[in-house]
């Protein structure tokens, strides 16, 4: 757990979140400020400051994030859904754990903004 960092917090079911589904490496809860219909972030419950460095230190957990995604789109009937990783702040990260978006529910337009 890193001092201040919030999706470490609400790993650790200090800060409440919605937590929608969870598996073993990772927890998904609703963010705050949804961007479609389904909006949920899935983080490692181990902190690894962007997708980069996760894929170095616990590849495994990867690929729980997208399973978990997988999981979460199919069992909301979603015919189809997006998931994005922000890595840095000028493409708009702004929480530094490492987290997937899972967007869905409405149509999604190309390229994102
Ligand atoms: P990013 O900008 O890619 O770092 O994504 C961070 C996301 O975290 C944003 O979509 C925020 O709306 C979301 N967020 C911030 N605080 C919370 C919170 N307390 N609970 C759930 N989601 C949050
Ligand atoms: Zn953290």
């Amino acid at each position: 757990m890193v001092m201040g960092c919030l999706f470490c917090k609400i790993v650790a079911l200090e800060i409440p979140a919605d937590i929608v589904a969870e598996s073993e490496l990772s927890v998904a809860f609703n963010d705050i400020s949804p961007q479609a219909p389904t909006h949920v972030l899935i983080v490692p419950k181990v902190h690894f400051q962007n997708a980069a460095e996760l894929a170095y230190e616990q590849p495994d957990s990867i690929a729980d994030l997208f399973q978990l995604a997988g999981e979460i789109a199919e069992s909301r009937g979603l015919s189809g859904y997006r998931t994005v990783f922000n890595t840095g702040a000028e493409a708009g990260q702004s929480v530094f754990h490492a987290h997937l978006h899972l967007l869905g529910g409405r149509s999604l337009s190309w390229p994102p903004g």
